[in-house]
């Protein structure tokens, strides 16, 4: 009994002791295809001087590292420092501006900034405003002062201890109305999620990971590069999405992550068939809904189901259709172990098997608030601990989850509730329709009016004709006003479709 007791007393949960005891000290490879093969004892040896750097620094125990700097392999070794300090790690996404790092600096107070060479001066006095310690730069290539600072450091061999709730990471969401929110991730938040994906993607010795995602997102930090390092395999680490390197290094990869349109981009290349990856394990698609069409395709040209989950910055995965077992195009799969999924009414009741509501989730994926929200937390959270994801979803008899739409997407037109995905997904079935988007906007009688931009090919229906197809499909409430025709829907750089933007742009045309 004493002695188990001590074992507790010693375990460690920091995230990086969890993938750190796993890494191989032989010369495995980590990274491939980085410009430089960078093996996991490499990989160990390069934390452990950005750790000391990050020390020597100044930076503490539940200090805020800040980092907006473009993918690379230093990227990852500054991101595990962080974690193996016990600091706080801070990924922002590289595409926001000066005036959106402010803000991001005044909210999450970090001791360290690290950015790209030719934003530091710029930034320069926001920081000293906020009491950054010292702004710090990394390049694409791993170079800057923070790499420098790197290589000249005694180098940081601990792990300092931390429990599974004590915080590991803030992500901030891309919040389309209001300011961004961070996200308060544990170490037992990712730890749990990243451990529940390895097992329920079935990950093997000598896997290869194809990682072609950003890292200052959920998707490519913590789903790709988490369970890739957890499994000890090499990644295939390419800077950005590109279809013609993708398919000239897919032969070396068996799993590949991706959002829904790295996989309609491949599908538009010839070379992309059957003979290239037929020695793959594993297609997954994430972070926007992926087309029942797109899967279809993609079967009929490569033999391969992509299997979809589903997920979010503040909850971390949340289900996945099954490895073994039918993957079905439009849904997103069962919830994983350990993870209670609730399809709610708005007082947080369960809503009937297939009855569309709310979305609500509880387990050790889901995070622990809002940074320096408290009241946004409690409003975001029910009293029985489930947190409110505002994901529109349905049960399906079989157990399956369906993802309906967003909450704030929901369009009230007289009084009637309309689903913008039962309208797309007609729509989308059309001959000639790549794609469409479905939003409310406002309409002098109804409130609401139901509109639909359409992207489509030559020989797409017109207006009319889409109005009228629908019209025997769907009650007379929820059919378009209008169409409008696009080239492409207006996407963010995680393919989810900007509704706001469409909101924004046909805001007058039923009023
Ligand atoms: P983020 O926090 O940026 O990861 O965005 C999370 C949101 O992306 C979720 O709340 C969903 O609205 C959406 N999402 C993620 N995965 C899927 C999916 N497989 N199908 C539909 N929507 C998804």
């Amino acid at each position: 009994m004493a002695l188990i007791q001590k074992c507790r007393m010693q375990s460690n949960d920091n995230l990086y002791a969890v993938l750190a005891s796993r890494f191989p000290v032989n010369d495995s490879p980590a990274f491939i295809d980085a410009g430089a093969e960078v093996s996991y004892a490499m990989l160990d040896r390069l934390v452990a001087q950005y750790a000391g750097a990050l020390k020597a620094l100044g930076v503490g125990v539940g200090d805020r590292v800040t980092a907006q700097i473009e993918k690379s392999v230093a990227g990852v070794a500054l991101y595990l420092a962080a974690l193996r300090i016990g600091a706080v790690f801070n990924p922002l996404n590289t595409a926001y501006t000066a005036a959106e790092l402010t803000y991001f600096l005044s909210d999450a107070k970090p001791s360290v900034l690290v950015v790209e060479p030719d934003k530091a001066h710029a930034i320069q006095q926001a920081a000293s405003d906020h009491s950054v310690l010292s702004v710090e730069t990394l390049d694409a290539h791993g170079g800057g002062s923070m790499a420098e600072r790197a290589s000249a450091a005694t180098p940081f061999d601990g792990i300092e201890q931390r429990g599974q709730s004590d915080l590991a990471a803030i992500l901030y969401t891309s919040g389309t109305t209001g300011k961004s929110k961070g996200a308060m991730l544990t170490h037992g938040n990712l730890a749990s999620n990243m451990v529940a994906l390895h097992q329920a993607w079935a990950f093997q010795p000598g896997d290869v990971l194809l990682h072609a995602l950003p890292i200052y997102h959920v998707h490519g930090l913590f789903v790709a590069l988490g369970t890739a390092l957890y499994n000890r395999s090499a990644i295939i680490w390419l800077p950005k999405f590109d279809a013609a390197q993708v398919i000239g290094l897919l032969p070396k990869a068996t799993v590949m992550m991706g959002v829904p349109t790295f996989y309609t981009r491949l599908l538009e290349q010839p070379a992309f068939d059957a003979a290239l990856v037929k020695h793959m394990r594993l297609f997954v698609a994430g972070s926007a809904p992926l087309l029942a069409e797109t899967h279809a395709r993609f079967f009929e040209r490569t033999g391969h189901h992509i299997l979809e989950r589903y997920g979010m910055t503040e909850t971390g995965m949340i289900t996945s259709n099954p490895y073994d077992g039918a993957r079905l195009a439009g849904t997103v799969g069962y919830p994983l172990p350990d993870v209670h999924v609730r399809i709610a009414d708005a007082e947080g009741q369960e809503c009937a098997v297939g009855e569309p509501g709310v979305i609500e989730v509880k387990g050790p994926n889901v995070f622990t608030g809002y940074w320096r929200m408290p009241e946004k937390t409690r409003e975001e959270f029910r009293a029985d601990g489930y947190f409110i994801t505002g994901d529109i979803g349905v049960r399906e008899p079989d157990g399956r989850i369906s993802i309906v739409g967003r909450a704030k997407d929901l369009i009230i037109t007289g009084g009637f509730n309309v689903y913008p995905k039962e309208i797309e997904t007609e729509i989308d079935a059309m001959p000639g329709v790549i794609e469409s988007a479905v939003v409310g906007v406002p309409h002098s009688d109804f409130g609401e009016g139901v509109i639909a931009v359409v992207a489509a090919k030559d020989g797409a229906p017109a207006e009319a004709e889409i109005i009228d197809a629908l019209k025997g499909k769907l009650a007379r409430f929820k059919l378009p006003k209008r169409v409008l025709f696009v080239a492409d829907l207006p996407r963010n750089a995680m393919g989810k479709v900007q509704k706001a933007e469409l909101r924004t742009q046909y805001a007058k045309l039923l009023a």
